[in-house]
């Protein structure tokens, strides 16, 4: 049986807290599939062709997962079932995470009783890491080296830069 999950979010652009999880989620499952969240309540400053393309830069071979990123509109429960997953990974970073992500994975077992949801707690030093403090950041020409990942470093800085021209 192959084990299937999805990871979804806005990757707005995507971080090393992001790679992180992606990393350790690939580690427990056969298949792993990105799921870039097209129609996110806020305006991406990223189009979901280069999230989706950033994503596919940044995210090394692992052995053991193969790791595909797809964009999706509409409801997670709806794509997870289309990728043929019952598992949705998602990442804490604080107590403030929680009660969102809680009433999320139970209205997606509400819809889909077949729906998990897992929570992999973030990586200490991931926990402060955000996309919109990456952008911040970025947008002002500040350091964010230490954020993302060293492989689509210069298309996310190149791209936040001119955004604030
Ligand atoms: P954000 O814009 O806040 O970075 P995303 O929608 O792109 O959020 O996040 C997708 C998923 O990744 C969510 O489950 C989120 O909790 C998780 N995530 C984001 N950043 C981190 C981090 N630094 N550590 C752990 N999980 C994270």
């Amino acid at each position: 049986m192959t084990r299937t999950a999805v990871y979804p979010g806005s990757f707005d652009p995507v971080t090393n807290g992001h790679l992180d999880i992606i990393i350790r989620a690939a580690g427990m499952f056969d298949r792993l599939i990105i799921g870039v969240l097209v129609n996110s309540s806020k305006k991406p400053v990223f189009s979901t062709e280069e999230r989706v393309e950033l994503l596919e830069k940044a995210i090394p071979k692992i052995p053991g997962c193969q790791i595909e990123v797809m964009s999706f509109e509409g409801l997670l429960a709806d794509f997870v079932t289309l990728v043929g997953a019952t598992t949705i990974v998602k990442g804490l970073r604080a107590v403030s995470d929680f009660e969102y992500e809680f009433q999320m994975a139970l209205a997606n077992r509400k819809i889909n009783h077949r729906l998990d949801t897992i929570f992999l707690m973030t990586s200490e030093r991931y926990m402060y890491l955000s996309s919109s403090i990456v952008r911040e950041i970025g947008k002002y020409g500040g350091d964010i080296s230490d954020f993302i990942p060293k492989a689509v470093k210069d298309d996310v800085i190149k791209k936040l830069w001119k955004g604030n021209k």
